[in-house]
């Protein structure tokens, strides 16, 4: 079997296409583009990079976006202070804020993304937007768990009755995609199994899956014989590893093999990545739509 490539990049162009035109609407309603502003510290290179791509979406469906570098030695009070400062919009009005992730490690991350006020929390980390998707009522879904979800949405894949298998808990992708896969409707009423380190013959449990999800962060850590035939396989990881002197991008899936077995598999590159930027896109656009709503109330 060679299995049907899930391409993320077409989609998130769609994505980004359907989404210009209203971006262009709104513009002209609130008198200025929706504006996302994103908190970098550090100089990670992966972070600048991913922070470049965000931006560089942002701009081509007419969203302007802010990078904030702030030095790796800050601290935790300071970070939570400016955080605090753009969410009051003392730096020109902010639609959405981001905080880039990983964050240094003498800095306490969730303080930091706690600063974020939820109604502008477009990452979808914030407590408030964790309580509201778990109960079944989202308002902010973390960009990958969604950008999965409408992968799977795209595809035509049946979600209902399946039985679909996480292997990463993470409170930004495994966690959330759980709890969307897991809910009512369009996209969920899967069963959700959720692998981690600790779980005990993690083969016996993948091999169960309908859909399998890595998220885990070890290079082709999912091989051909953890698949069940005919599974649609979502590779969420990004590892960069050395090759013979050049190094590339490699997911948590060793592709090749696994698509002989599965019936559909997302790459990396171009599979989940871009449709967590297309989410981030999406999520910014709501945050401004809503805000002009507020605002009009108020009035
Ligand atoms: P975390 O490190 O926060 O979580 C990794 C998860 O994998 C943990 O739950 C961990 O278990 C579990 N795990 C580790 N080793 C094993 C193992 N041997 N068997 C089973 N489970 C294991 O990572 P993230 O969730 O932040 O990211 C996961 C991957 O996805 C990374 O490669 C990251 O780069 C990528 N990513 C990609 C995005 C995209 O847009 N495509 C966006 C975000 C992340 P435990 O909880 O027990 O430690």
């Amino acid at each position: 079997m060679t299995a049907q490539r899930l391409d993320g990049r077409k989609l998130a162009k769609t994505i980004e296409n359907d989404l210009a035109p209203k971006v262009a609407a709104l513009t002209r309603e609130i008198g200025r583009p929706p504006r996302l502003v994103v908190v970098l510290v550090g100089d990670v290179a992966a972070s600048a990079s991913y922070v470049k791509s965000k931006a560089a979406a942002a701009k081509r469906v007419g969203i302007t976006a802010d990078v904030f570098s702030i030095q790796e030695s800050t601290t935790t009070a300071e970070l939570v202070s400016t955080v605090e400062a753009i969410g009051r919009d003392e730096h020109g009005p902010a639609d959405g804020i981001l905080v880039q992730l990983p964050l240094p490690d003498h800095v306490d991350a969730r303080a930091v993304l706690d600063a974020v006020p939820p109604d502008r929390d477009v990452d979808g980390f914030h407590p408030v937007n964790a309580g509201l998707l778990s109960q079944g009522r989202p308002h902010f879904i973390p960009c990958t768990a969604a950008g999965v979800q409408k992968m799977l949405l795209d595809a035509g894949v049946k979600t209902r009755g399946k039985h679909a298998v996480i292997v990463g808990r993470s409170d930004i992708v495994g966690k959330p995609l759980a709890l969307l896969l897991a809910s009512r409707g369009p996209g969920g009423d899967a069963t959700v199994s959720v692998c981690h380190s600790h779980t005990s013959n993690l083969k016996e449990v993948t091999q169960q899956a309908d859909i399998l999800i890595a998220a885990v962060g070890i290079p082709q850590l999912i091989t051909a014989d953890m698949v069940k035939p005919g599974a649609v396989v979502i590779d969420v990881g990004i590892n960069r590893i050395s090759d013979g002197g050049t190094s590339r991008l490699v997911g948590d899936v060793d592709y090749d093999p696994v698509a002989d077995v599965a019936e559909a598999v997302s790459p990396v590159p171009g599979g989940v990545g871009p449709l967590t930027v297309a989410m981030l896109l999406e999520n910014t656009f709501s945050a401004a739509k809503e805000r002009k709503k507020r605002s009009f109330m108020a009035e």
